[in-house]
């Protein structure tokens, strides 16, 4: 235990270039889940690790997913029993170990006349699904108790349905608890720093990398016994498919993300699109309800963050609308939208959602590449990869499956002004880190930021956590830019005040910075057709009022 907390090697969390040692036994390329979550398990193992990101950490597609730790019955329907049962495996797991971070979550499902496969084989699933997980959880509700569950839910047509539990994470917070405990441990992590090349010895066999440091405008090379490619999307990048059959398919999903009053939903609901049949979601999420998914072909720039378009809003709305009728949903009552890319290895001519989304591990000498896969079972991904390592670097034992993947944080702390639950929402988030953010932490940083369940210690936490720029801070450290419809473009000043001494930024940093943050949000965290922000907002509050004025007096 001791050895994770003073490490032999300690861990550095954006080092200076010039600090950064040539040599190293492991070096991770990507800093979403799965190569956090490998630098985690390296570092457990006694490998001097080095994870290095072109962006900020979970900037892909790990701070873009829906968000569950699931087994994914569609997983199931297709036949997938492994990584299903895997997958359950691991939400059991990572429900028990990490408390706080993921958390139950329960979902409902209707059963609409001639739409669903039918209530016995969904019984039959989800009785597999219980049977995989903790025992019998799933139980089949009569009309009248589906509807009170859910009230505002179409009924014609509707005879009952299921209600049974997954789980749901912060999945840019799970990647940064498992940057900070690597880290902790004694692995480095350094973000803003891509790798442009492969290195080779003389052999032909992958030696190192050459990266860049944008942050310090500098380059450098680094040499490892083993070096791992963990870029998802863009592995091939970094490395060609050895098979011509087998290529990476970026695969883009949205969602869109509605303010609870619009869609008020006490559990996650999963239904059938009506165009289509795929399943959506509707999950609620710190106080707001993520709506998705569309599961289409990127045509992109991988060099762009990925946004939703027009047609991704319209399908997403048509299927609220089916499901949700009374409500009148409009896209303009939406806060903002985000999109994410599933680094799926495609096997030849299938549609989109019929893709494997198991994970795939190629060796190429001392080079691993790891893709696919979920994050739910990033664990799994990191001791499957790290088996290959063993076999290029032995000699360190073998994987210890059993260890808890956090260290355990012991909560019994006391605090004036937060509620316990709080408390169990930064220990999932900060580990053993909590109790010394409560004892230093001023009255006033114990309040939640207006409009959202974050607390202001978050983020003066998340501005000691490796920022680089403004949107690290408010889309990944803490997710308040996708909480308000107005990206907290108006709390900015308020952010400014409180984060100030710690960023150490000049004022015209802090100017430019809101300038990019802004860019950000409107390019990729927009919906389509919204005018600029805050302009966007004004007009929202303004329609929201029109429709209030309305139906008090009627339209006429
Ligand atoms: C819409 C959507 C919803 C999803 N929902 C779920 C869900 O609910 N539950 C679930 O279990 N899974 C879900 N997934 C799948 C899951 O999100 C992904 O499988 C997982 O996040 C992929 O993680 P990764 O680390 O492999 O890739 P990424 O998170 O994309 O990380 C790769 C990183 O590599 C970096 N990188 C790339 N090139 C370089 C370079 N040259 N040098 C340095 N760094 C580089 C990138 O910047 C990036 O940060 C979803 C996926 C999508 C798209």
């Amino acid at each position: 235990m001791d050895k994770q907390i003073h490490p032999a090697f300690p861990g550095r969390l954006n080092p200076p270039c010039g600090d950064i040692p040539p040599d190293w036994d492991i070096i991770v390329i990507g800093g979403g889940v799965t190569g956090a979550g490998i630098l985690r398990e390296a570092v457990r193992l006694g490998f001097r690790t080095i994870l290095l990101e072109q962006a900020d950490f979970a900037w892909g597609t790990s701070s873009r997913s829906s968000k569950l730790v699931h087994g994914g019955l569609r997983y199931l329907r297709e036949g997938r029993i492994f990584l299903t049962r895997a997958s359950v495996e691991e939400r059991q797991r990572l429900l028990l170990e990490a408390p706080g971070l993921v958390e139950p979550l329960g979902f409902l499902l209707p059963l609409y006349q001639g739409r669903n496969p039918g209530k016995t084989i969904l019984s039959t699933g989800l009785t597999l699904y219980d049977l995989m997980g903790s025992g019998s959880r799933h139980r089949f509700l009569e009309k009248s108790e589906f509807i009170a569950r859910m009230p505002h839910l179409r009924r014609e047509g509707l005879n009952g349905g299921f209600s049974f539990y997954d789980a749901q994470v912060d999945d840019a917070r799970l990647v940064l608890r498992l940057v900070n405990e690597a880290v902790d441990g004694g692995g480095w992590a350094v973000s803003y720093a891509p790798v442009r090349t492969l290195l080779r010895d003389g052999r032909n066999r992958v030696s190192g990398i050459a990266f860049e440091n944008l942050c310090e405008e500098a380059t450098g090379e680094l040499h490892a016994k083993a070096v791992i490619n963990a870029t998802g999307c863009w592995a091939e990048h970094l490395h060609p498919a050895p098979e011509s059959k087998r290529h990476l398919r970026p695969l883009r999903g949205s969602h869109l993300v509605l303010p609870a009053w619009a869609l008020p939903a006490a559990q996650a609901v999963t239904f059938m699109h009506p165009d289509d049949g795929r399943p959506i979601f509707v999950i609620p999420w710190e106080g707001t309800v993520l709506v998705g998914t569309t599961d289409l072909d990127h045509r992109g720039s991988l060099d762009d963050e990925p946004a939703m378009t027009p047609e991704e809003a319209d399908y997403l709305m048509e299927g609220l609308s089916d499901c949700f009728p009374a409500l009148s949903l409009g896209l303009d009552q939406a806060l903002c939208s985000f999109a994410g890319l599933r680094p799926v290895v495609s096997e030849g001519d299938r549609s989109p959602s019929e893709e494997n989304r198991d994970h795939t591990i190629r060796r190429d000498g001392s080079l691993i590449t790891i893709t696919g896969g979920k994050l739910t079972t990033f664990r799994r991904m990191a001791w499957d990869t790290l088996e290959e390592v063993l076999k290029i670097i032995p000699g360190k034992g073998s994987i210890d499956r059993e260890l808890p993947v956090f260290e355990p944080a012991e909560m019994i702390v006391e605090r004036e002004g937060i509620s316990d639950r709080a408390i169990r929402r930064l220990a999932g988030r900060y580990g053993r880190e909590t109790i010394a953010m409560l004892r230093e932490a001023a009255p006033e940083d114990l309040l939640p930021v207006p409009g959202t369940g974050t607390y202001w210690i978050e983020i003066l936490r998340g501005a000691r956590e490796g920022v680089r720029h403004l949107d690290d801070l408010l889309l990944r450290r803490v997710r308040i830019g996708l909480l308000r419809a107005d990206g907290v473009i108006e709390l900015l000043d308020e952010i400014e005040k409180r984060c100030g001494p710690l960023l150490d930024w000049s004022n015209q940093r802090w100017h430019e910075e809101r300038i990019r943050y802004r860019g950000i949000l409107e390019r990729s965290y927009g919906l389509p057709g919204r005018p600029p922000l805050p302009e966007a907002v004004r007009e929202g509050v303004l329609k929201k009022g029109l429709r209030l004025v309305q139906r008090a007096f009627g339209s006429g």
